[in-house]
């Protein structure tokens, strides 16, 4: 389970709609014993397009040091799908590390329709969608 509080999963949908038609893109923050998210930050989605996205490592290199000067863990990334389900594509599933929560929200014009987590383990084992508790 990945727990979200209310103002984290509402600032994760907005930047999603702002973001429409192109796909938004962020990271998740919090602890990582508990898999709680406290803060989401969006980045710059390097490929502005609207089916895949791509971080700058030195933006997240700034985030990650961000986190750590607020006693924050980077625990996942979260992207939106634009007129797409919420489920992961090949590509979400090729470049997805282990151990860290993807949030992937579907939306469309009028707003976001659904908002799914995923998690691997490790690279030999299945991809599991968790359950989001958002409180
Ligand atoms: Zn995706």
């Amino acid at each position: 389970m990945l727990q979200i509080n209310k103002e984290a999963f509402f600032k994760l949908t907005s930047i999603s709609e702002a973001e429409y038609p192109k796909e938004a893109c962020g990271v998740l923050l919090g602890n990582s014993d508990l898999n709680q998210v406290y803060e989401v930050c969006n980045l710059p989605n390097l490929l502005g397009e609207t089916d895949s996205f791509r971080i700058d490592s030195l933006d997240f290199l700034m985030i990650e040091k961000w986190a750590q000067h607020h006693h924050l863990d980077v625990i996942g990334f979260f992207h939106s799908h634009p007129d797409a389900a919420a489920i992961l594509s090949e590509e979400d599933e090729i470049y997805m590390i282990p151990k860290l929560n993807y949030c992937i929200a579907s939306v469309d014009r009028k707003g976001t329709n659904q908002v799914k987590v995923f998690f691997r383990q490790n690279v030999w084992e299945g991809i599991e969608e968790l359950e989001l508790d958002v409180k």
